[in-house]
């Protein structure tokens, strides 16, 4: 019999062009009208019997740049395996995809070609339709939609809308971090740990600007408390945790006498109160330039000022770091002793950190007692240790400071003296809230949310100005406010936008006179933050969504992305959630129960980036060796949370693999005739290598279902990778009906990484699709418990584990150890010289 060849090119094709026209992976909305063709899609609609469970799988909105590259097709293949396991489960899948279109990527490649942006995003999407197809991914094209379509971004203007007229949208002129080149404001976010912009990796400065502002901070503790609920990796969590920052303390007003203005400020530590012996503002505190303004002090301060900005947060946070700063020339009163204090400003303190001024205690803070010492400020000793209270005296310099433990207050009136530092706090702060100095008060690293970008490709922010009425928002019914055509998009300092004066000259909705539209544009954040939404009605006209969609398909059962997202984006996302649940839009607070976060596709140990040509195109691996092979081997090369290594080696092993199994199945479907159903044969009959085959079946069974459930893909592949060495081996020596039962499972256990050749495979042998088939179930009586873990070594290093069955001869245990995931690494490319089998406890595996 003439070996066949497997060959992907002739495969894959085939069963795209089945599921595109059947449109397999289509699902309607329950609210919505059944589909005209009476089929009901392998969303899992057409199941018979009561209405089958949700769920929503989805992938993080791809960015299209170009073309998809290797970290697109790793998060698509984990998300296209849990859609189809959760399908096969006999849920109603909901897995749709769509664009961040709008963004800085595309207006800077405009201003290099004069290309417009709509031009290239299109080009680039038209792309990612092609190789998504290519790819195999389940994806519900129905719903399909690009942020950067007025059909989508109307929307987004409705709900900055909803956002501005409960208070949430609000503007305020700040010191921003501003990019030189790209010459646009930057969220806190988009400054790296250098101080540099993320998108080109200039220095970052410091402008006071009006901005638009979304007030995420009123969320904080809701954003904080609501994390515990979540299914999400613990280390996601801590990184929000982080980022919103709770700390407990008290806001104490320091009153400057001479300009009458009160400076609150927020300390974690109300018992050092009295050894507060100087008082500092950030450089960029807005009132920092108004209390020199006119006084000698000005032009020092003003040079400082704009030297200390271009300094990193870590830089200025770092307390080894020198300090530096200048006077502002001015006292403030310090509320528990009226004692009149000097002002100074100094890059060791932050803006983003409580109110963005300090009240400075040297005796018990290492960056104040650095500061002290440089200024020649007194320091004042205010807690001593317990047990050396007699010895103590306050001098400066003295050892011993600064002194950041716990202890007993000292030099302090007679109420507090001699108390315990923490029961000091309270009754310090209880006595601050008597006299209206100030009270307890919770402080949040969280700062709200900077969205107006001095940008052309975004959403155009929906407010007009009017003279007469000042800011009005644009009427719901003349939404969306269309993104004009312009010729320049270079960044002037000011949007792009503002040039299109017929554009931006126009008509007062309140009182008819003339008005001028608002040039700056969203943040993409804002796009992002809500898309999930859409994906649930996404054909809407007259609405966002029906809130019947979203009670049908919200929240997202399972999200899935790069960890590189794990604060920002779910953080807006959850806040968007909330706020518009809030104001009677959603019903729900959390938009993603379950979290997944895959690791990163790396070559030659580094990420895969242009300039180290390191850079493993999905196009053309694809192009060598099909998709099955390609998305299989992304889950296969190790755990998919984790970072992986590409090694075309590897890559050519799971072909093979995929080649053996195609082959296998067409050599048993042509000796078997006419496909016909393959359940399991009968028990009782089986016996020798047929039970044998049969129990390693039911164990691939049993193994693949519990990995899929905990995303461990790699292990579950290396199972049926086990399952067909099985079928080789017993190829001669068991029944038709069992080698064929054997074959299809194995299809059926990998379609979710490897859909056509399954679905090839398994039509050869059943003539069925197997996509419609129920995931296949373990019989508990076949399940091998009698096992043991046998150890898998390769020039005598342990290697890897596998279960083996108590009774697996020495053949079968070789085997095993040769399809171990990790023995397989080592001995790819090499000639296996000798192997020797312990049975019961081990295999080595002497190679060279
Ligand atoms: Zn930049
Ligand atoms: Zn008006």
């Amino acid at each position: 019999m003439a070996e066949r060849r497997y060959d992907p090119h002739e495969i894959e094709p085939r069963w795209q062009a089945l599921w595109a026209r059947e449109r397999t992976w289509e699902v309607s909305n329950e609210s919505a009208e059944p589909r005209s063709d009476g089929r009901g899609g392998a969303g899992g609609a057409a199941r018979a019997g009561g209405r089958a469970p949700k769920s929503y799988v989805l992938e993080m909105l791809p960015y299209p740049s170009g073309e998809p590259h290797i970290g697109h097709l790793k998060v698509y293949s984990v998300g296209d395996a849990i859609a189809h396991f959760h399908r096969r489960l006999g849920a109603r899948v909901l897995h749709p995809m769509g664009y961040d279109a709008f963004g800085l990527p595309a207006e800077n490649h405009a201003i290099k070609t004069g290309v417009h942006p709509r031009d290239s995003t299109a080009e680039s999407i038209a792309s990612f339709q092609r190789q998504f197809r290519s790819w195999g991914i389940s994806i519900d094209w129905s719903r399909e939609f690009a942020t950067c379509e007025p059909s989508y971004y109307r929307w987004t203007q409705w709900i900055f809308l909803e956002l501005f007229r409960a208070g949430l949208a609000y503007r305020k002129e700040a010191a921003v971090k501003w990019c030189p080149k790209d010459q646009t404001v930057l969220a806190n976010e988009q400054v790296d740990a250098e101080g540099r912009c993320e998108r080109c990796g200039a220095l970052v400065e410091v402008k006071q600007l009006e901005q638009w502002f979304l007030r995420i901070t009123d969320y904080a503790e809701r954003l904080l408390n609501d994390l515990d609920a979540l299914e999400w990796p613990e280390h996601v969590k801590t990184m929000q945790r982080n980022w919103i920052g709770r700390s407990e303390g008290a806001e104490v007003i320091f009153r400057c006498e001479e300009l009458g203005i009160d400076y609150p400020v927020f300390t974690t530590r109300p018992d050092t109160l009295f050894g507060a012996t100087f008082f500092v503002m950030a450089p960029e505190h807005p009132d920092v330039m108004r209390l020199v303004h006119g006084t000698p002090h000005e032009q020092a301060v003003h040079d400082y000022v704009n030297h200390a900005l271009t300094e990193t947060n870590e830089e200025r946070g770092n307390a080894e770091k020198p300090k530096t700063g200048v006077p502002l020339g001015r006292t403030v009163t310090n509320p528990v002793n009226g004692e009149q204090i000097p002002m100074y400003v100094a890059d060791y303190v932050l803006m983003e950190y409580g109110t963005g001024a300090i009240m400075a205690v040297p005796a018990h803070d290492e960056r104040d007692y650095a500061f002290a010492r440089a200024f020649d400020l007194p320091i004042r000793r205010v807690i001593a240790p317990k047990n050396a209270l007699d010895t103590v005296e306050a001098a400066p310099g003295e050892d011993g400071l600064p002194f950041v433990g716990d202890g007993m207050l000292i030099n302090a009136p007679a109420e507090f003296d001699g108390m315990d530092n923490r029961e000091a706090l309270g009754a310090i702060v209880a006595w601050l809230d008597r006299e209206g100095k100030g009270h307890a008060s919770v402080n949040y690293r969280l700062r709200d949310w900077l969205v107006s970008r001095q940008r052309y490709w975004g959403a155009p922010i929906p407010i007009l100005y009017c003279e007469s009425c000042g800011m009005v928002p644009v009427p719901d019914d003349q939404l969306p406010v269309e993104l004009p055509d312009i010729e320049d998009y270079t960044p002037k300092g000011r949007s792009p936008l503002a040039a299109a004066e017929d554009w931006v000259n126009t008509t007062c909705p309140k009182c008819g006179g003339s008005a001028r539209r608002e040039t700056d544009t969203m943040d993409t954040f804002v796009d992002s933050s809500w898309y999930f939404l859409r994906y649930c009605d996404a054909r809407n006209e007259h609405a966002a969504w029906d809130p019947a969609a979203l009670r049908e398909w919200m929240p997202v059962d399972q999200y899935i992305g790069g960890v590189e997202h794990a604060i920002l984006h779910l953080m807006y996302a959850r806040f968007f959630t909330k706020a518009l649940a809030d104001l009677g839009h959603l019903d729900f607070q959390e938009p993603f129960q379950a979290l997944f976060t895959q690791g990163m596709v790396t070559k030659d140990g580094s990420k895969m980036s242009k300039s180290k040509g390191n850079v493993v195109s999905p196009a053309s691996i694809i192009e060598r060796v099909g998709a099955d092979t390609a998305r299989c081997y992304i889950l296969f090369v190790g755990p998919p949370d984790q970072d992986a290594d590409w090694a075309d080696e590897g890559v050519d092993g799971v072909f093979r693999f995929l080649s053996r199994l195609w082959r296998l199945a067409a050599e048993t479907a042509e000796r078997a005739g006419a496909p016909r159903a393959a359940a399991s044969p009968a028990v009782p009959p089986a016996e020798g290598d047929d039970l044998t085959l049969l129990r390693k079946t039911h164990w691939a069974i049993d193994k693949v279902s519990t990995d899929l459930r905990r995303f461990a893909f790699n292990t579950a592949i290396a199972a049926v990778m086990e399952l067909l060495n099985d079928c080789s081996r017993l190829r001669e020596s068991v029944e038709l009906d069992t080698m064929r039962f054997a074959l299809a499972t194995a299809a059926s256990l990998l379609f979710p990484f490897a859909p056509h050749v399954s679905s090839d495979v398994y039509d050869l042998l059943v003539g069925e699709r197997v996509w419609e088939q129920p995931w296949p179930q373990a019989e508990e009586a076949l399940l091998e418990r009698d096992v043991y873990e046998l150890v898998c070594q390769v020039n005598g290093k342990v290697r890897d584990r596998v279960q083996a069955s108590a009774d697996a001869g020495p053949e079968t245990l070789k085997d095993l150890c040769r399809a171990a995931p990790n023995v397989m690494a080592h001995v790819d490319g090499k000639e296996i010289v000798k192997e020797i089998v312990v049975p019961g406890k081990l295999v080595n595996l002497v190679v060279r």
